[in-house]
């Protein structure tokens, strides 16, 4: 007991500290990357990471509360994305002070975005079977390849790179990580189009792309557990229920053209009323639904549906799978704190998450019936539904319905975590036939 009040108290400061900082340094007259500039050289953008690395090296589920009070307070949530997420945790494990003090500064910033090119068409959940090829020339590596499924590529600065540097070492042991620029003629992203309507993700074409030698992270030929390192803080930030916690999420980097608008304009202001006229606003207009549960309950009482025995259940389901992936994240805070961990934790997590996207999407369709049929694919289209169905929150159940494929393939697919877990955790027999022994050159591939 003594433990958890102590750790209360420490979240508490931490909180109390970043209040009084929000109080000094906010300005919504600040351009967006000044006021990132702050936030991020203040160790407020990532604070998760540690101290050395722009970080405060507060617990994750800690970074979840201080990204809640950027938001409640009013101002600008930090750059979000995959710099954020992925590369700079990975480069703090494994970078080098001065790859820190370039790469990670400029992603808490926000003055760089980035992606992450790992799969490739032959090499998804084999990824250790890439044939990207890296050849060191001088003091650069020349990098010829293809990636594939590259989130947000047409909008990143640079990209976390693993590719193949030593063809006669065994598959995972040949690989190495770089951070590439992709502004280069040797880049080349194209869009693919997803069945949401939007094109998220892409493909990357890498032609004599050039990457200087100081922009290796880690060991030559070690890349394989630099990539693991990545994967885990994917896998992880997954099921952590996210950071961003309300505000505008603002794409960061010099692509996305956020960088010099004001600040003020990405966040919705404060109201100010008396406590009268406030109490009549909030009786006369309909309730905000926050979060997508609140959203179906919503839906199911306003079309009826929540009297059905199936759809009650589910929805309670729906409640207990969240508590319950809100629960492990404690657990993890509770095992750190003691400097332990539970293995397999972001393995579990991912796959909790698969199963509350799942039950989104069917019990979001149960609830809306055909109308689950009438999906906008951009914002027109989305408007003049909503104007015929008089119903705002459609959107978001066909939305989830249609992503919801997503998440139990990106990060490792649902069949790769389990696994993982078999193996790694549970000590079952690994898969038959393994070539993990023998030269990458030798394997037989295909076409
Ligand atoms: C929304 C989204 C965003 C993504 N963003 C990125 C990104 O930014 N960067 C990036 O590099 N990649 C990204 N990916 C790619 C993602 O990591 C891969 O799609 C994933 O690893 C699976 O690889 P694959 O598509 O080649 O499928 P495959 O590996 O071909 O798998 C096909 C099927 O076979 C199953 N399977 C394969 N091997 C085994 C096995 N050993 N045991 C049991 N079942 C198996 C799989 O589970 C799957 O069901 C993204 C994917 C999605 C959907």
């Amino acid at each position: 007991m003594t433990q958890v009040h102590e750790m209360q108290a420490t979240d508490d400061e931490v909180l109390a500290d970043l209040h009084a900082w929000l109080a000094e340094n906010w300005d919504p007259d600040l351009t967006v990357a000044e006021w990132w500039e702050r936030l991020g050289l203040a160790g407020w953008a990532a604070p998760s990471l540690p101290t050395t690395a722009y970080g405060r090296g507060v617990a994750r589920s800690v970074a979840v509360k201080i990204a809640q009070e950027i938001a409640a307070f009013g101002a600008l949530a930090a750059p979000n994305g995959l710099g954020l997420l992925l590369a700079a945790p990975t480069i703090a494990d494994h970078g080098t002070q001065e790859q820190i003090d370039t790469l990670v500064r400029d992603i808490v910033t926000g003055q760089q975005a980035w992606c992450q090119l790992f799969s490739e068409p032959g090499a998804g959940s084999d990824l250790a079977g890439l044939t990207t090829r890296a050849e060191l020339d001088g003091e650069e590596w020349i990098v010829n390849g293809q990636k594939v499924w590259t989130s947000l590529g047409q909008s990143a600065d640079m990209g976390m790179l693993i590719a193949r540097t030593d063809p006669d070492a065994p598959k995972h042991q040949g690989i190495s990580y770089f951070g590439i620029d992709m502004h280069q003629d040797g880049v080349e992203v194209r869009p693919l189009t997803e069945m949401t309507g939007h094109a998220m993700f892409n493909e990357s074409f890498l032609t004599d792309a050039r990457v200087p030698d100081a922009w290796l992270i880690g060991e030559r030929n070690k890349g394989w557990a630099v990539a693991n390192s990545t994967l885990g803080h994917e896998r992880a930030g997954l099921g952590s229920g996210g950071g961003s916690a309300g505000n505008a999420m603002v794409v960061p980097g010099t692509i996305a053209g956020n960088l010099g608008r004001r600040a003020g304009d990405f966040v919705a202001p404060k109201p100010k009323k008396d406590a009268t006229s406030a109490a009549k606003d909030e009786a006369s207009t309909p309730k905000r639904r926050s979060g997508f549960g609140e959203i179906l309950i919503g839906l199911a009482k306003d079309n009826g549906s929540s009297t059905d025995a199936v759809i009650r259940q589910d929805l309670v389901k729906l409640y207990i799978l969240g508590e319950l992936g809100r629960m492990n994240a404690e657990r993890v805070k509770a095992a750190r704190a003691n400097g332990a961990d539970i293995p397999g934790m972001p393995n579990i997590s991912k796959l909790s998450m698969s199963n509350i996207v799942r039950l989104q999407r069917d019990l979001g369709l149960a609830i809306v019936g055909p109308y689950g049929m009438l999906h906008g694919y951009d914002e027109a289209a989305n408007a003049v539904l909503n104007e015929v169905t008089g119903n705002p929150f459609l959107p978001a159940v066909t939305m989830t319905a249609l992503y919801a494929q997503a998440p139990p393939i990106y990060g490792g697919t649902d069949q790769i975590q389990r696994n993982i877990l078999g193996e790694r955790v549970l000590g079952l027999p690994k898969e038959p036939g393994s070539t993990n022994d023998q030269p990458f050159s030798s394997l037989p591939k295909n076409g």
